[in-house]
């Protein structure tokens, strides 16, 4: 109902004519309904009791209806989203920027939630298709790596890599979900770590006739995680501690992803951390 207004309300649009007030006013409806669809999201949290095989069935079918629901409103907001970098680019005056600029970061936020509440749902609803394709393993990192140096920002922080001589030139299996993996987590390292090193580790465990083991170590300098709140943070929508949210963002979906596309790809995940020390996430993978 929010949303067909919103698209609307674009569609009848004309931003050549906003002033400040509609432009405040455009914001607060932005804002509203992202608080709306996190609180929604966030509420999502209560067990669910398993009675008899209808019960059963629901997290599948709540899973799948989110995933319809998430993918519908990507397309307005995609929209909403391009509209505000076109308002961006005409010309307007320093208030007015300040409340475009406000509008991109808060609609940019809901389009994140958005993207990992879609594949969180995908994945466990069990649509969700794994690849098993020829990849180069090494081209694969030095991409994620690049990836990774763009999100760090501050001179500060380095990023590190180190790749054992013995890893395999070509492996088989589902390259693009590796990459989230691993994006995922030195996504995180990158959010939390404010000075000192990001470190990518990555080398065989073992090799067997058929299978290859291989381990990603992504350790970090940053904030770390308290003992007692390690083993929630792989829980959807889970955050290590209460003021998360506000100081870094994020909806505590990411490592519940990570946790999901590790398990389907038969592998293993630890994290070991230290408060104000760091954080090492240890995958390993068959492949
Ligand atoms: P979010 O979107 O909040 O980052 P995640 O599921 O990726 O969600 O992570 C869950 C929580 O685990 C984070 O909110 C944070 O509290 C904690 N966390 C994850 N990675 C790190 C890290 N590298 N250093 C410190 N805390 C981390």
């Amino acid at each position: 109902m929010h949303l067909s207004k919103l698209e609307n309300g674009l569609d009848n649009y004309s931003f050549s004519e906003l002033n400040t007030k509609e432009a405040s006013k455009l914001k607060k409806s932005f804002e509203s309904f992202k608080n709306g669809l996190e609180a929604k999201v966030f509420g999502l949290t209560a067990p669910v009791a398993v009675v008899d095989e209808k019960e059963h069935n629901k997290p599948k079918e709540r899973a799948s209806m989110i995933a319809n629901v998430s993918h519908e409103i990507r397309t307005p907001l995609n929209g909403i989203v391009g509209f505000i970098e076109l308002l961006q680019e005409t010309e307007l005056d320093p208030k007015q920027r300040q409340l475009v600029q406000a509008m991109h970061a808060a609609s940019s936020n809901l389009t994140n939630i958005i993207n990992e509440l879609l594949e969180f749902s995908k994945l466990s609803s069990g649509h969700e298709v794994f690849e098993n394709v020829p990849f180069h393993l090494k081209n694969l990192i030095t991409e994620v790596a690049f990836l990774c140096d763009t999100l760090i920002t501050d001179k500060k922080v380095k990023l590190v890599v180190d790749l054992d001589e013995n890893l395999p030139e070509n492996l088989m299996g589902d390259p693009s979900k590796l990459s989230q993996i691993l994006l995922n987590l030195l996504g995180n390292a990158v959010k939390f770590v404010e000075k000192g090193k990001i470190s990518l580790e990555v080398a065989v465990k073992s090799n067997e006739k058929k299978k290859v083991y291989i381990q990603f170590l992504v350790a970090d300098t940053g904030i770390g995680i308290a003992n007692d709140k390690l083993q929630y943070i792989f829980d959807s929508y889970k955050q290590a501690e209460d003021d998360t949210r506000i100081k870094y963002g994020g909806s505590g979906l990411g490592l519940s992803i990570v946790k999901e596309i590790v398990d389907r790809m038969a592998g293993l995940i630890a994290v070991k951390s230290t408060l104000g020390a760091g954080t090492t996430f240890k995958v390993t993978l068959p492949f």
